[in-house]
């Protein structure tokens, strides 16, 4: 018999923590909070291999699946002391999704399950509160109607506001027992009237039509949209969560509240957290009523006037900061809990690894290891490496003038500018037309994931630091402002009303996510220092980490930029974006479109000293650093003049009538340029080309050893190469040119020569090119699409297609395709290594920079990868990650 429920409570559990993947992260770790003792509401979770069988069967659950639930809730029963659908005291319970990576917001929840015409006056009689009973009821009504009856929350919404308007009430809490029992005869009717049934008042039906909502939620379009960002699998599945209900609305000495063990945008060791008084869960993230601080030091630390719990609540704060202890002693990371007290006691309902800003996530690994928590390379494992683009933000130039409009909480840090829209659409169009966008809302909810996601910034008028907009801004590294009270946004008239001045849409706004401010105009920005804890993870990593990492760069910033985040040479600088500068293009151009190698030698030679210049700078910049520099790649016309006043710049410059240039033009058309003539086939067809190229290299070295006395070793790169013969006649060919430059300069050097890995061919038959190749760079950008036969140009046109059909996991030129093009640069390696067992092995492809890509190159055995030089600081991180798993 297969086991489908796990059951939990009274200081045991079936599951535990590490069972996240049948029990998802809530109920495995209800499980462990309760197997610690901690006082967790007794309940059980069924399991994710359910929620897999149901979608497998049509939406049909396992035979045996109801016998273990029944078992499940007496075993909650027996806890409690009462009974599920029990006219006297009945109990209550909550329905919640829990998959294995949080997923916040994007699936059902219901709360108050087991109420009913009967059951509720058992409720108002055991709680004595008989307004507290009918209110719970009618939230239940509401709650269960929209999750699992699919009738819309606005009509219950339209009944609530006339029974108020109709009775002179203004707040919720104004309604009396009578009134919402007069709301829920009108709340049934329309059950009635829109499902066109009755409300169920069986417990049983409830629960039921509880779980497939839940289970059904997993594949509704906002979790769907969630996984697609987050590459959760469709297939993980969610679990379902029933548990005891408590009330946190049951009375001023009942509360709510979430925490985070430690502050998770700066990763202070400070317990941080928000509650409320008289309040169910759903209403502190929800951002209606203004949450107040856990700790007097919070509170003042945000000049709040009102009190903090542990001023309130002293005895059952403290017993909360002991469970912080405990949580974070036994997790051995910073913890976000959710807990409720009723009638004074405490109760936990979840806890999990908290999100945190990047700058706190190595806070905290750095103060971990100092407390004696977590080891070095356990600090190394904490961050993710993806995670540190975010340290590469911006922040506001400080010396810049800044008109401040408003202020809210500084929720995810990071400075931006852009045009305020007020839409999560209205931010992905304008977004997806290249406009910077601050999305401004009142608050932010599930369904704007895709705008949050398009805009630079967001902006919000209500909610915490908890808040929806906070929390997913801090987990997607977006800067987020909120909570900014004075703003009175208006979405209707597309206005914000603020200190007497009103904004529109498309005017520019400036939010600093790391003091809350809001400004007016963009506002210039400068780069972080990556010193302090970064540098102290860094080096950690740099101890750690057996691969070398290189930056693809060819310009003398980007070379300053990645030396500055620490990479160790060039693994790839491409010439041909030299070739672009406007001092020299027109020389291109007419070195192109020479139709004899004399006029062609005639254009190079103007070119030569640029080109020496180039590498010369490179060169002093690197230092002595290795540098890998590749002879020219692109199919030729992609230099091609672009309109008739080019063209007469070019056949002025080489003296040639415009007709001429035009005819050779047309000549050289090819259908696929990126199959054709390209790569080492122009050192082939045109080695002055090449000859020109290598000398530049060779002369700069040269200088370079003269001028600085530093020994450079350029690694000459052919592009291209498929068959043995192409670099047999082109390392030749740069011998040549090194040996004749070795003798003019009077200097000795040393070079290797070596070649890119970007077609099949060349990875079969690496076994002989090795025997010419003192490298092999693997060029996987072309090895990606040669492999597939997949434009790297066109493919995102119907790629995404592919994607949602499940063809492909994820885009294969961002994320190596580890079974097919890995497979190939598995052979490559060990044929190539076999002729040559010191032949030096990198990458140089975009995967170079992509964290999973960078784990297979780990285990494939490369010597380094080369980035572009602002993932650097990522790939040294995920390289040391990679060490540390192999
Ligand atoms: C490659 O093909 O992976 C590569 C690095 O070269 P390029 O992107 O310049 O073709
Ligand atoms: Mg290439």
């Amino acid at each position: 018999m297969t086991k489908w429920v796990y059951s939990f409570g009274s200081g045991k559990a079936d599951g535990k923590a590490d069972m996240k993947e049948l029990l998802g992260g809530k109920g495995a770790n209800l499980a462990e909070m309760s197997s610690l003792g901690l006082p967790v509401p007794p309940g059980f979770t069924i399991s994710t291999e359910v929620c897999t069988a149901y979608y497998d069967n049509d939406r049909n659950y396992p035979a045996d699946l109801a016998g273990q639930v029944d078992e499940a809730v007496a075993q909650i029963e027996e806890i409690v002391g009462m009974r599920f659908g029990d006219t006297a005291n009945p109990l209550l319970v909550s329905v919640r999704s829990g998959a294995r990576a949080s997923m916040p917001g994007m699936m059902d929840t219901v709360l108050n399950l087991g109420l009913n015409d009967e059951t509720v006056a058992g409720l108002a009689k055991v709680s004595g509160d008989e307004r507290f009973a009918f209110d719970s009821y009618r939230r239940f009504i509401q709650m269960y109607s929209d999750v699992v009856l699919e009738v819309d929350h606005h009509f219950f919404e339209e009944i609530l506001e006339l029974h108020k308007e109709d009775n002179g009430l203004i707040l919720d809490t104004e309604l009396s027992a009578d009134d919402w029992k007069g709301v829920i005869e009108q709340y049934k009717k329309i059950v009635q009237e829109e499902y066109g049934q009755p409300f169920p008042q069986d417990p049983r039906e409830q629960l039921w039509g509880a779980v497939s909502a839940v289970f059904g939620s997993w594949m509704n379009a906002r979790a769907t949209t969630y996984r697609k960002l987050n590459n959760i699998p469709a297939a993980w599945g969610t679990a379902v969560n029933v548990q005891a209900m408590v009330f946190g609305n049951m009375g001023d000495d009942c509360a709510t509240g979430v925490a985070f063990t430690r502050n998770p945008s700066t990763g202070e060791n400070l317990f941080y957290g928000e509650y409320l008084i008289n309040a169910q869960g759903e209403d502190v993230v929800a951002g209606i009523r203004t949450p107040q601080n856990l700790t007097i030091q919070g509170k003042e630390e945000q000049s709040s006037d009102l009190p903090a719990m542990e001023e309130v609540m002293p005895e059952v704060f403290k017993q909360l900061d002991d469970v912080r202890h405990i949580l974070e002693q036994h997790y051995r990371d910073m913890q976000d809990i959710e807990f409720t007290v009723q009638s004074g006691k405490l109760f936990m309902l979840q806890t999990r690894a908290g999100k945190r800003t990047t700058a706190a996530a190595l806070q905290i690994a750095v103060d971990m290891v100092a407390e004696g928590l977590i080891s070095e390379s356990e600090a190394v494992m904490r961050v993710e490496p993806a995670a540190l683009d975010q340290l590469l933000h911006p922040t506001l130039d400080p010396k810049a003038e800044r008109n401040v409009i408003g202020r809210g909480l500084p929720a995810s840090p990071g400075a931006a500018s852009g045009q305020i829209v007020f839409s999560a659409d209205e931010a992905e169009k304008m977004a997806h037309a290249g406009k910077s966008v601050i999305l401004c809302r009142i608050e932010t909810s599930p369904e704007d994931i895709h705008g949050m996601h398009a805009a630079k910034g967001i902006l919000t008028s209500r909610g915490g630091m908890t808040s929806h907009a906070a929390v997913v801004a801090r987990g997607m590294g977006r800067p987020c402002v909120s909570g900014a009270g004075e703003l009175r946004i208006d979405y209707k008239n597309g206005t914000i009303i603020v200190r007497g001045q009103v904004l529109k849409a498309g005017d520019i706004l400036t939010i600093d996510g790391s003091t809350g401010e809001v400004m007016i105009g963009e506002i210039p920005t400068i780069q972080p220092e990556m010193s302090g804890n970064f540098g102290k993870l860094m080096e950690w990593a740099d101890a750690i980490r057996t691969m070398k990492v290189r930056t693809n760069a060819e310009t003398p910033n980007d070379c300053r930029t990645a030396r500055s985040f620490g990479a160790e040479g060039i693994g790839l600088c491409r010439t041909e974006h030299m070739f672009f500068d406007a001092d020299r293009i027109v020389a291109v151009r007419e070195m192109i479109l020479s139709d004899s190698e004399e006029d062609r030698r005639k254009a190079l030679a103007k070119i030569l000293p640029m080109q020496r210049d180039d590498f010369v700078e490179i060169f002093k910049i690197m230092a002595g650093l290795p540098v890998t520099i590749r002879l020219l790649d692109p199919p030729l016309h992609e230099f091609l003049p672009h309109g008739e006043a080019e063209m007469q710049e070019v056949a002025d410059a080489a003296g040639v009538p415009i007709e001429k240039l035009h005819a050779r033009a047309a000549k050289m058309s090819e259908s696929n340029p990126m199959l054709g003539h390209r790569g080492c086939r122009l050192g082939i067809s045109y080695p002055e080309i090449y000859e020109m190229q290598a000398r530049a290299i060779f002369e700069a070295t040269a200088r370079v050893a003269k001028e600085e006395g530093q020994t450079v070793r350029p690694e000459v790169m052919i592009p291209l190469v498929g068959m043995k013969k192409e670099l047999e006649i082109l390392k030749a060919l740069v011998d040549r040119v090194a040996k004749e430059v070795m003798a003019a300069e009077g200097v000795e050097m040393t070079y290797l020569v070596g070649t890119m890995i970007e077609l099949p061919r060349a990875a079969l038959r690496a076994g002989d090119i090795a025997e010419e190749a003192e490298f092999f760079s693997f060029g996987t950008n072309d090895l990606t699409q040669t492999t597939f036969g997949l434009s790297r140009d066109d493919a995102g046109n119907f790629l995404g297609a592919y994607e949602q059909r499940g063809i492909i996991e994820q885009d294969p030129f961002i994320s190596l395709d580890q079974e097919g093009v890995g497979e190939l640069v598995e052979i490559a390696v060990e044929r190539g290594r076999k002729t040559r067992s010191d032949l030096k092995l990198g990458i140089c492809g975009e995967h170079g920079g992509d964290p999973a890509s960078i784990h297979f190159c780990q285990r494939t055995g490369l010597d380094y990868v080369s980035c572009s030089p602002f993932r650097v600081p990522i790939a040294r991180l995920a390289a040391a990650q990679a060490a540390i798993k192999n």
